[in-house]
């Protein structure tokens, strides 16, 4: 049976309990990156927090299966459908193919994510995988006459919907209406504002690279159709969350639903949670944006990518976290120092299982309350200090880990031995510095014995000379 497991529900606008829909086990889908450009630490922050979900559901209790998408097409440099499509525009960027900027720029996302400590999906899909699928589910749309064809593009027709702001209180959606009404761009064909393309056969751009056969002519897919038809061809009709960035609330996410409940004819995802941006201090940290800032390149400036993660688990996933080099640098201060507390506990004793069950408890409580990560860290906190022996910290340490995925033990081995080969270095240091002091004195060069003694002092090594030989030690 699977623990009681809160977060914040944006469908419904409030913290609830999660129920999945088969007795614990949860389908998950979650928005992957538009690969044409490097994923910011930004991007990584939101997958960083999806991670953390996913292992705090597993700890509770439930199996969990995770859906993700990578967008290879159609994500147009406008999320409402008008621009370049954002893959064209990356490949001629860098007089490259769209396939290759995709592989590259999968391959680098992959690596980031993977160095902060994040579990792979179970599935991963690129979109340009599943163009047959989205095909369908369009020719279903228009039959079902949620969606028409003007001037070469077929549209999915948000009048037919009796709520199409589905997240939104009655506030937001007047400000999202005048938001959409004031866009820049208009496109001619929508019947209503919010119409969005299902599939494009008229692009502005001729080299539009990417195309294929359709009932509608040569063309390339909307971008929200990909996330509807990925997530039913691995988890079929019902996902019991999915999860995205803020951003992604609307357009995105709001036409994700239109069009799949319009084509499945039920609701389709019962929990929405999105986590909150990572901003610099100029404001929302974008791939467009300037130069980027990756896990990568942390890694190149000498941050280990556990740390962002640290400093990533230390804030609540639901406001926004300002990144600025002094933050991290204090948490390479804490990371360093729960690390060396970590190394100095001995896996000596039995594991006191009362203590265990009840930090572990505690754990639980503060990750199932909406994701409380700094909670869960000063449970950890109160665990390495509490009044029980080391093999019991050890093993909460490694049971936290599950979720924190802090790789705290691996960090706290790899100082232990750094520590010993220290020693070791040491050690034939002061023994090569003794047989030398010894050679000095045997040619009476006392003067070099005398210096040598010195020497060693300097390096905090007191010696004597005793009836047994040449005894040091550290001071
Ligand atoms: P993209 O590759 O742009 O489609 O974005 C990948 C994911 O990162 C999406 O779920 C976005 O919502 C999320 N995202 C975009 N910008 C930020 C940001 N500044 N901070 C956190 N997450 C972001
Ligand atoms: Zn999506």
């Amino acid at each position: 049976m699977a623990n009681k497991f809160t977060f914040y529900n944006t469908l419904d606008r409030k913290v609830e309990e999660f129920h999945s829909r088969e007795e614990g086990k949860v389908g998950i889908y979650t928005c992957g990156p538009t690969v044409y450009h490097f994923a910011h630490i930004g991007n990584i922050r939101t997958y960083i927090m999806q991670d953390v979900l996913i292992k705090a559901l597993e700890y509770a209790g439930y199996d969990v299966k995770r859906v993700m998408n990578i967008t290879d097409v159609g994500h147009l440099s406008s999320d409402a459908d008008t621009g370049e499509d954002k893959m064209v525009a990356g490949a001629k960027r860098e007089h490259k193919t769209v396939m290759e900027i995709a592989k590259f720029y999968t391959d680098a996302f992959f690596k980031d994510f993977d160095a902060v400590g994040n579990k792979r999906p179970d599935v991963v899909e690129p979109a340009t995988n599943c163009i047959p699928e989205f095909i369908h589910m369009v020719e279903v749309l228009l039959e079902k006459d949620y969606a028409y064809v003007a001037g070469g593009n077929v549209y999915f027709d948000t009048s037919k919907l009796d709520d199409y702001y589905v997240f939104s209180s009655s506030v937001e959606k007047e400000a999202l209406e005048v938001g959409v009404r004031d866009d820049v761009e208009e496109d001619v064909n929508k019947k209503n504002k919010t119409d969005f393309v299902l599939w494009f056969t008229k692009s502005k751009f001729e080299d539009q690279a990417l195309k294929w056969e359709s009932p509608w002519g040569v063309g390339y897919p909307g971008w929200h159709i990909e996330c509807s038809c990925i997530s039913m061809k691995h988890l079929g009709e019902y996902i019991d969350i999915h999860c995205g960035g803020v951003d992604n609330i609307f357009p995105h996410h709001t036409n994700e639903i239109a069009q799949s409940e319009a084509y499945l004819g039920h609701k389709w995802c019962n929990y929405w949670f999105h986590s909150n941006h990572l901003n610099d201090q100029s404001g929302k940290m974008s791939k467009s944006k300037g130069a980027i800032l990756t896990v990568s390149v942390l890694q190149e400036k000498g941050y280990d990518p556990l740390v962002y993660r640290f400093f990533c688990l230390q804030s609540h996933y639901r406001k926004p976290l300002v990144f600025s080099w002094e933050n991290l640098d204090n948490t390479v201060t804490a990371y360093n120092k729960l690390v060396k507390r970590v190394s100095e506990l001995k896996a000596e004793g039995a594991v006191d299982e009362a203590v265990k069950a009840e930090y572990e408890g505690k754990f639980l409580d503060a990750v199932s309350n909406d994701l409380n990560t700094s909670m869960a860290i000063t449970v950890l906190y109160d665990a390495l200090k509490a009044d029980t022996n080391d093999a019991t910290k050890l093993a909460l340490v490694e049971s936290f880990d599950k979720v924190l995925s802090l790789d705290l033990i691996g960090h706290a081995k790899a100082l232990a031995d750094a520590g010993s080969s220290v020693d070791a270095e040491l050690e034939a240091y002061i023994n090569d510095a003794i047989a030398r002091r010894a050679e000095a004195k045997k040619a009476k060069d006392f003067a070099t014995a005398d210096a040598i003694r010195d020497e060693l002092l300097a390096k905090g090594v007191e010696i004597k000379d005793t009836r047994e030989g040449v005894v040091w030690h550290l001071v």
